[in-house]
């Protein structure tokens, strides 16, 4: 029998989401901007000014979708 390999990684979808992020190349702050209200949102975590930008997400499949599952080997 053969061993288990490492290339097992499920090859995820992914989608571009609008995001603020701190303007600080330092800080690694970011949050979805569905998430924010305001028009220029502050950094939580340092309080300088955030800046708009898009970021790559895996796809988060709903639940109930169950028929995506089938066949994706064992649970
Ligand atoms: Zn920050």
């Amino acid at each position: 029998m053969a061993t288990t390999t490492l290339d097992e990684e499920q090859k995820q979808e992914l989608e571009q989401i609008e995001i603020w992020k701190c303007k600080q190349p330092e800080c690694k702050a970011w949050t979805r901007k569905e998430f924010i209200k305001e028009e220029l949102p502050d950094c939580p975590l340092c309080k300088n000014p955030m800046v708009r930008s898009y970021k790559h997400v895996p796809v988060v499949n709903k639940k109930g979708n169950k028929k995506f599952l089938v066949g994706k080997g064992r649970a």
